[in-house]
């Protein structure tokens, strides 16, 4: 491949745009990768549409090198399926709404778990058709509150997803392990420093998920590691020990949030009918929550007895009856509480608690003993849902999650907690059978009886990841591309006109033949200086410069990335640089 910059679809800005907040988006825009076409919306230009396609590949070779199957649903798609799961409501205004020429309500499809589970559903009629997993890269819509940071959060940006389909646990664990594998290498491919941290499953449901955070300050997440162990989550889903007596946070705060707009425990039933909680098997019966202890707290009621309506194990909890006796009610719900008391300073996460439809929990610390719930079934994993909420506000959002640096680990007794800001890349999560329940995705068991599969959904932010290996690399001149994505292998700058420019296209027409990517600056209306200082905003990872030297058969190679000049003879370079 051989790019003139004389033809180039190519202008570089001397000046950073006035509206682009961050140095990716900076430098994206400045180099000539990018251009903005609409809030939160690209034009890959094509230095950037290089890129993009290498990142997709590297992504693309290790979900195939895995087994992973390659399809294309349709980002159209009738509100039905959406419906039937729960997510048109959950995703509420984050989600694209359209209506086609008959009225018919459609959406963009910000994932795709409905489609894929349609498909298993559609196709596969045996156990001996799984496991299975289906991926595609593809655009997506989003109607982003605040579009930000050019492709690090657009309103449509490129993902690449997979969903496995497998018929116990410990078929999805595997998958799960094996995709957590696969993002690892892609990542090291991709030259990021990233870190994997425990996290939320947001609006897709599920218990165990874990997120990939390449760290930097402009990274819209915050994650806490451990000085002594390996314990990494987002401050979102940790849990911090409960205050030591003594400590201020232990006082109880002094009033319930009390309000007309206190959940009804329907709104709770009707989450759990949704399964939104779960992955859990258990939580499919329509009105009945297992395992669930349900703590309601009246106006009135002493701030120190909850009344405690359910209990942890095996009884149920008939909640539609509840609810009809007990609503309007301060509710708080949760996951076998007794044995786990170090949650008592959890709260749901704010993007939980907004898809609950929970305004209002009771602060744990006034009603000690009540908590959340969490997404747990193993001990030890019991805090993927759950964040410390010293700041929970009366509107039902939490300003800030409350962990500190400093805290003790919870997951050693030796270590402290760190924070750290990053970009949240990629996200691999155990659904369990949310969506397969939701369309009855049922296959002729071994023995005969039907077999209900169980789900695992893997993200990655193919257009945000390459925003973030700007963000990690970059100085002050500008981008500097690890090899493995750069646009070209090969900057090419013809110092001058005549025999240089000659050269330096002589060269190029050898270097491509080679199997090279190659950029060459056949400018003539510029100077050698501009040559100079564009190579360096664009960021290849190798410049040649063909000048004065010519005269005596040199060149010289210059590194982006440490700034080393060598002369070296134009004869041979071809086989050094290849
Ligand atoms: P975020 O927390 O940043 O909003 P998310 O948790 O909503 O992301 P997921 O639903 O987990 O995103 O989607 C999988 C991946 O898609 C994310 O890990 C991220 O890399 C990417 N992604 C999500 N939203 C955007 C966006 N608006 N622009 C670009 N990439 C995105
Ligand atoms: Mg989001
Ligand atoms: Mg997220
Ligand atoms: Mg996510």
């Amino acid at each position: 491949m051989l790019l003139r910059m004389s033809t180039l679809l190519l202008r570089t800005l001397r000046e950073d745009p006035a509206d682009a907040e961050v140095p990716s988006h900076r430098l994206l825009l400045r180099a000539g990768y990018v251009r903005r076409a609409a809030p939160g919306g690209y034009t890959w230009l094509p230095l950037g549409k290089l890129v993009l396609d290498r990142v997709t590949e590297i992504v693309r070779g290790e979900m195939t090198a895995i087994g992973d199957q390659e399809v294309h649903f349709p980002a159209l798609l009738p509100a039905e399926p959406y419906r039937t799961s729960g997510r048109w409501a959950e995703y509420g205004d984050d989600i694209f709404t359209l209506a086609d020429r008959r009225g018919a309500e459609h959406l963009l499809a910000p994932t795709h778990e409905e489609l894929a589970a349609l498909l298993v559903k559609d196709l596969f009629t045996s156990y001996r058709d799984f496991p299975v997993t289906l991926f595609q890269v593809q655009t997506k819509f989003r109607d982003e509150a605040r579009p930000r940071a050019g492709l690090l959060r657009g309103r449509e940006f490129l993902m690449k997803d997979a969903y496995s389909f497998d018929l116990d646990d410990a078929g999805l664990q595997a998958a799960y392990d094996r995709h957590r594998e696969a993002y690892q290498r892609i990542f090291t491919r991709l030259g990021l420093d990233f870190t994997v941290v425990r996290a939320t499953s947001g609006a897709m449901g599920g218990s165990a998920s874990e997120e990939f955070l390449a760290a930097t300050d402009v990274g819209e997440d915050t994650f806490v590691g451990c000085t002594a162990c390996d314990y990494a989550a987002n401050t979102e889903a940790v849990v911090t020990r409960p205050p030591a007596a003594g400590d201020p946070d232990a006082q109880p705060a002094s009033a319930v949030h009390d309000t007309p707009e206190t959940p009804t425990i329907a709104a709770l039933v009707d989450l759990a009918n949704t399964r939104r909680l779960a992955g859990r098997a258990d939580w499919t019966a329509a009105d009945t929550l297992k395992n669930v202890v349900l703590t309601v707290r009246r106006p009135g009621v002493a701030e120190a007895e909850p009344l405690v309506v359910g209990l942890p194990g095996d009884r149920e909890v008939d909640l539609k009856r509840l609810g009809a006796a007990l609503a309007p009610a301060t509710v708080a719900v949760f996951d076998d509480w007794a044995a786990h008391p170090e949650l008592v300073r959890g709260y749901i996460g704010p993007q939980r608690l907004a898809g609950l439809g929970v305004r209002y929990l009771v602060d744990p610390r006034v009603v000690p003993g009540t908590a959340w719930l969490t997404g747990a079934d193993e001990p030890g994993r019991h805090a993927t849902d759950v964040v410390c909420g010293r700041d929970f506000t009366p509107d039902g959002t939490i300003e800030a999650a409350e962990v500190r640096p400093g805290d003790p680990c919870p997951a050693c007794a030796s270590g402290a907690l760190t924070m750290r800001r990053g970009i949240e890349v990629g996200h691999i999560f155990q659904l369990g059978r949310r969506y397969t329940d939701a369309f009855a995705v049922d296959v002729l068991g071994p023995a005969g009886k039907p077999v209900r599969p169980t789900m695992g959904c893997y993200g990655i932010g193919v257009s945000r990841a390459v925003a973030a290996i700007a963000e990690q690399h970059h100085d002050d001149r500008g981008l500097v591309w690890p090899a493995a994505v750069a646009p070209c292998d090969v900057h090419l700058v013809a110092a001058g006109k005549g025999p240089q420019l000659d050269a330096a296209l002589e060269l190029g027409g050898r270097l491509a033949a080679a199997g090279l990517r190659v950029l060459v600056d056949d400018r003539t209306h510029v100077s050698a200086g501009v040559k100079f200082t564009d190579a360096e905003l664009i960021g290849v990872p190798r410049a040649v410069v063909v000048g004065r030297r010519l005269a005596d058969g040199y060149v010289e190679l210059r590194d982006r990335a440490t700034g080393e000049r060598t002369e070296l003879p134009l004869a041979g370079l071809v086989d050094r640089l290849r």
